[in-house]
């Protein structure tokens, strides 16, 4: 394992394992500097025990560093994969089969940590078929949204991806906002032109439940909308979820085609277990999405799974369980 790939395994595992402190990027800083670097004289540095000499090189990296140079599997590595495993149950696990792909997933165009080509490198060695990219909207300043032409630059770099990752596919596609009067934070030109869109709440989460019914409605009666995202907005012990008449959205929902997200962040695990069921009485669809924004992240749809088989989600569906083609032919009808 050379000291380029040991240490971008172990940014992996700290994402994976939903390290929020300053590690993930340090590792990943470091993984750069390694990169850029002759390897003669990362060697050299190795035995000449100078490599936090470097900047962006600490003692947990350099011993990372050295230990690959010695053919080591790096004992911070070897522990991170023992520790940061994400336990599925047996009946979740019957719908992560099922899965053929992700339809939530953010890179670095938006406010993700990864490119593009490392986030479809993942989700294809994680057994997909297919992801969609959906970084953030252009008001969602605070998480980088991109401008219609950072979009269509986006796009022209997902087809010259999709060329040499066949079969693999990169679906497109945004993470929409969903503004206060529930029209979309995007030009109807360019919602036609992406394969998949998400549409999600993001701002004044504690509007009035009336209002925030009628915006939720609105949005997912667009023609556009293939996905609610995150319906509620909740984050487990920092957030309580917004307020809106369940049965209103999911009934619309069912009625305009558009998939209940089953978010797989462990802060977010949104919908609640209830507004699950309400879904699944008014026969809705669902698509179970990591909302990755870092390759560890891709792991996590045992979260999301483990749920929809506690509340037995009927796996016929899940819009992810299509491959790409009838994904498109699914979202073209809806
Ligand atoms: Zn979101
Ligand atoms: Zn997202």
């Amino acid at each position: 394992m050379t000291p380029e790939a040991a240490l971008d395994r172990v940014v992996h595992l700290l994402d994976r394992a939903h390290e929020t402190t300053f590690k993930p990027k340090a590792f990943q800083r470091a993984r750069n500097v390694v990169r850029e670097m002759d390897p003669a004289e990362l060697a050299e540095r190795a035995a000449a025990g100078t490599l936090t000499k470097l900047a962006g090189i600490g003692d947990a990296s350099a011993r990372v560093i050295t230990e690959a140079l010695a053919g080591e599997v790096p004992a911070y590595l070897a522990k991170l994969e023992a520790t940061t495993h994400v336990p599925i149950s047996p009946e979740g696990q019957r719908y992560r089969e099922g899965l053929k792909g992700d339809c939530h997933v953010h890179s670095m165009w938006s406010d993700g940590g990864a490119e593009i080509e490392e986030m479809a490198v993942t989700a294809r060695a994680l057994g997909h078929q297919y992801m969609v990219l959906t970084d953030h909207s252009p008001r969602l300043t605070i998480a980088n949204g991109l401008s219609r032409e950072r979009l269509e630059r986006q796009l022209v770099d997902i087809a010259a991806l999709n060329e040499i990752m066949a079969p693999f596919r990169i679906l497109t596609g945004m993470e929409v906002d969903i503004l206060e009067d529930g029209s979309l934070d995007l030009d109807n030109d360019l919602l036609t032109r992406l394969d998949v869109v998400v549409a999600s709440v993001h701002s004044k989460l504690r509007m009035p439940q009336r209002q925030m019914t009628e915006r939720m409605v609105r949005a997912v009666a667009s023609p556009h909308v293939d996905i609610l995202g995150h319906c509620t907005g909740r984050l487990i012990g920092r957030r309580p979820q917004s307020t809106f008449d369940a049965d209103y959205v999911f009934a619309a929902c069912e009625q305009f085609g558009t998939a209940v997200e089953i978010n797989c962040r462990p802060e977010r695990l949104d919908p609640p277990r209830e507004l699950i069921d309400v879904a699944i009485a008014y026969d809705c669809w669902f698509s179970i999405d990591t909302d990755a924004h870092a390759t560890g992240q891709l792991e996590w749809h045992p979260y999301g799974c483990d749920r929809a088989a506690e509340r037995q989600v009927p796996i016929d569906r899940i819009i992810n369980t299509l491959s790409a083609d009838d994904l498109l032919a699914w979202t073209a009808n809806g």
